[in-house]
């Protein structure tokens, strides 16, 4: 099927397509998003397949799920056979530790309860008073004023292990891989919502490097990849806003006024990535008892992030493509996934792998 056919205004999309051909580059152009649903809806949508071929669409470490550390994984896994029940989202628990995942820690005979949100797992812990629990809270600033929330009013016997990460030291990151040579950036729009757009003016300023940030319609994924290749196309670099309508200059000040309160920046691990500084929100000292590294004695120790011949590490970092990875539907599949990016319904593998990523190369 043609993919501009799925598009609701069929018009806009044409002329849009119309105005990339025309500012096709004369050099490879390389556009990077670090979201797991930009990488979604370019996949399912086939927006590659309506691009100049010297304009290159890349997935940064956008899957919140694929970037948490075995080292992560492995303190709930300890957690869980201490005794604590270990409450998280669905995707979290196929995710490989080093030894083992929650899934099999669950197997195991651990209480590891799958929540469909952070208030489901504090109903669950006022729900039986006498049991500890633990919320294992991951994902980008999307949804870490969600967990500053409930830390400020949990039941005594909720703590949190806190692997929330942070989008914009990733991005910095990645421009120093230098063999990526990225030429823009799609900045992703639930992210934006709440950081706003003070965040990404640095990659404009000192780094000449556009970004857009955008919404998570086909639309909308035309018109940043449209509004970064003008800019590349005049020799500029603007922080520029597709995605007006949701994110506001400023971003949610409450949120982030919660997420001041309760969580201190530290340097943070990256499944693939490694440490980056000031990536990662550990909670601060004053609500100690909340954080059940302290309430339950347990030390992050170094993880093994991946299982032999795994190559999520350039997969997430935009270096190759997922079937470029010589396991891809051979050895690691979507029911048997043998690495995090093919965990995850965000993660670029499985993506690739649901909606034929790769037949659209
Ligand atoms: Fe990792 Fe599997 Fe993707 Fe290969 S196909 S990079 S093993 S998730």
């Amino acid at each position: 099927m043609n993919p501009l056919m799925s598009f609701r205004d069929l018009e806009l999309a044409k002329n849009l397509v119309a105005d990339i051909k025309q500012l096709h580059p004369s050099h490879r152009t390389v556009i990077c998003h670090v979201c797991g649903t930009h990488e979604w809806t370019v996949t399912h949508f086939g927006l590659r397949s309506l691009l100049p071929d010297l304009v290159e669409v890349i997935a940064g470490p956008g899957c919140p799920v694929c970037v948490l550390p075995a080292a992560d994984i492995d303190v709930a896994v300890e957690l869980a056979r201490k005794g604590v029940t270990i409450t998280t989202f669905g995707d979290v628990l196929r995710v490989p530790g080093s030894h083992s995942s929650l899934a099999e820690a669950k197997a195991e005979g651990g209480d590891v309860r799958v929540v469909y949100s952070i208030q489901n797992a504090a109903t669950m812990a006022r729900k039986e008073p006498n049991r500890d629990f633990a919320f294992f809270a991951i994902g980008f600033e999307t949804t870490a004023p969600l967990t500053a929330n409930e830390i400020l009013k949990a039941p005594p016997n909720l703590s949190f292990l806190s692997s929330h990460r942070l989008i914009p030291p990733a991005m910095e990151f990645l421009l120093g891989v230098g063999d990526l040579q990225i030429d823009g950036f799609i900045a992703p729009g639930h992210v934006s919502t709440i950081i706003g757009l003070d965040p990404y003016r640095v990659f404009a300023d000192a780094y000449h490097m556009p970004v857009v940030v955008a919404g998570f319609e086909p639309i909308d994924v035309l018109f940043a990849i449209d509004m970064i290749l003008r800019q590349t196309h005049e020799g500029e670099a603007r922080l520029e806003n597709e995605y007006n309508r949701a994110v506001k200059p400023e971003g949610n000040l409450k949120a982030l006024d919660l997420m001041a309160q309760v969580f201190d920046v530290v340097q943070g691990g990256w499944r693939g990535l490694g440490k980056l500084p000031q990536s990662a929100l550990s909670i601060k000292d004053e609500f100690i008892e909340r954080d059940a590294h302290q309430k339950h004695q347990v030390t992050k120790k170094k993880g093994r992030d991946f299982l032999p011949g795994c190559q999520c590490h350039l997969v997430m970092m935009g270096k190759i493509k997922p079937s470029e990875c010589p396991l891809f539907m051979e050895a690691c599949t979507p029911s048997e996934p043998r690495g995090a990016c093919m965990v995850s319904t965000e993660g670029t593998c499985r993506i690739w792998a649901l909606h034929g990523g790769s037949g659209l190369q």
